[in-house]
């Protein structure tokens, strides 16, 4: 493969098609990076924290264009896609506010004179970044690492190409000086390369589990720094004494924003038994109203999914579990004569050994888990392989609260939906993947945490 495609999902034709870059074109882009590293890692925080101001501005004054790309690319809603690019601004004016204070020395009390901790940038570090948040997973990664010091090459999804350009275009209008951030249009065996390069010090993935033994493998035959951020298949906990508006409200934005395409989306909605019919009933009523369509209109509700070869991976999820014994309340059957679209989906009665029990559903379907009490939810909701995110909802803090703290996962949320936020760090555990991103973890992942000693 010499170039890829990218296909609009909601229309099917074809938007562009990109040539892979050839080895002089890498070569150029990995010399730059290293010469650009010391210089950048040299440079005052505060001169670091201007331009990366700048970039947020950039941001907002090209929201509309960048929206337009998005959409274009993978299906985002239009109102969804601003929000993403109105959140990265945010993060860049976070991490220029903050960085200063997550990377201050700490001092640490021995015997010495002086003890002490310093967070040293390390180089050029890789990003392979996945298409469904794609402007938002570069910048969790893009805001703090640069500040750190860092710099980064990016190998974005074939599907993305022009969301990698606005970016690094973006970062051009702020003034970041050359080589500090830049796009590398290859595939997946050219991006091992770069991987083997020693200029590459470190790699963080975002996207499939597949993808991270690939990339995880790689980094560590090089012994190189990872941090992986994988699949998840996050439970929503609904206890007998939740609100049920407010819960199956929840259960709807977090299942079928981004047409399910989000690894944090709940995903296995395990409903205690006193509340299941009730929560059930609700929760299909309200899922059924999504209206999907053409994602550039303000009036769809439910994107169409990025590529048709996804969606018809999940409708093969779909099928087995249904073989299984799954029962289908809503959808189920992919939209005739559409393109990458898939119906907003109910299967209930899931259990083992059905993919929608065991596997990640990336897309619009809800597999609902019946149990009969909190300690069994407990245990389904930590009978998976993954360890992203979780939810808890119930009438009583207290009780959620304890609940959550049993979860097996990188972040418990009570009555509320598991989100990214630029102040709390992000992550999973199990085979979600390892390391955090965002706030204090995030930014120290790719530093050297250096002890100084002075006897
Ligand atoms: P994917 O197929 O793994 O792709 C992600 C990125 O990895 C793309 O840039 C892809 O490039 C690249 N890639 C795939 N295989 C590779 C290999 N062997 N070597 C080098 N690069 C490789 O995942 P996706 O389908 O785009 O994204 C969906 C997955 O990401 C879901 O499992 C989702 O849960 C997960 N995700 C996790 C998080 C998190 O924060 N934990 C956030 C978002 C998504 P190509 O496109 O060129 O193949």
């Amino acid at each position: 493969m010499s170039s890829y495609e990218t296909i609009n999902p909601h229309t099917g034709q074809s938007e562009h098609t990109v040539q892979l870059m050839d080895a002089a074109a890498i070569e150029q882009r990995l010399a730059a990076a290293s010469k650009a590293f010391p210089t950048w890692a040299a440079r005052p925080l505060d001169e670091r924290a201007a331009l990366l101001r700048k970039a947020g501005e950039a941001l907002t004054r090209r929201r509309e264009d960048i929206q337009r790309v998005m959409t274009a690319e993978m299906g985002k809603l239009r109102v969804e896609a601003l929000a993403e690019i109105d959140k990265c601004a945010q993060a860049c004016a976070y991490y220029a506010d903050h960085a200063a204070e997550y990377l201050q020395p700490k001092e640490i009390r021995t015997e010495a004179q002086r003890s002490y901790v310093r967070y040293e940038p390390i180089g050029c570090v890789f990003a392979v970044m996945p298409w469904n948040f794609p402007i938002w997973q570069v910048f969790r990664f893009l805001a703090p690492g640069l500040m750190a010091g860092n710099v980064a090459l990016l190998k974005h999804a074939s599907n993305v190409p022009r969301c990698a350009d606005a970016i690094k275009s973006v970062l051009d209008e702020a003034g970041f000086p050359a080589g500090v951030f830049d796009v590398l249009h290859i595939d997946n065996d050219q991006a091992a390369e770069v991987l083997r390069d020693p200029r590459v010090v470190a790699v963080t993935l975002t996207g499939s589990e597949r993808a991270g033994r690939s990339i995880a493998g790689n980094a560590g035959e090089q012994l190189k720094k990872s941090v992986m951020e994988l699949g998840g298949s996050d439970a929503f906990v609904v206890l007998d004494d939740a609100d049920l508006d407010k819960t199956v409200a929840a259960a709807v934005k977090s299942r079928f924003d981004n047409a399910g395409q989000t690894c944090i989306a709940a995903k296995r909605f395990i409903v205690v038994a006193p509340i299941a019919d009730a929560f059930v009933e609700k929760f299909v009523a309200a899922a059924g109203k999504r209206v999907a369509g053409d994602p550039q209109r303000e009036d769809v509700t439910l994107a169409p999914m990025a590529r048709a070869d996804l969606r018809d991976e999940l409708h093969k999820q779909v099928k087995a579990s249904v073989g299984k014994g799954a029962k289908v309340l809503l959808g189920g059957e992919p939209v005739a004569g559409t393109n990458a679209a898939y119906p907003a989906t109910i299967l209930d009665a899931v259990g083992p050994g059905m993919p929608a029990y065991d596997e990640e559903l990336f897309g619009p379907v809800a597999a609902i888990l019946r149990v009969s009490d909190e300690a069994e939810a407990v245990r389904v909701a930590n009978d998976t392989t993954y360890g992203l995110g979780g939810s808890v909802w119930t009438g009583d803090a207290a009780r959620g609260e304890r609940v959550a703290q049993q979860l097996e996962c990188g972040a418990a949320f009570v009555n509320a939906i598991v989100k990214s936020d630029v102040r709390l760090p992000f992550g999973g555990t199990k085979r979600s993947g390892f390391g955090r991103e965002l706030a204090e973890h995030g930014i120290h992942e790719f530093t050297n945490v250096k002890t100084v000693y002075v006897a």
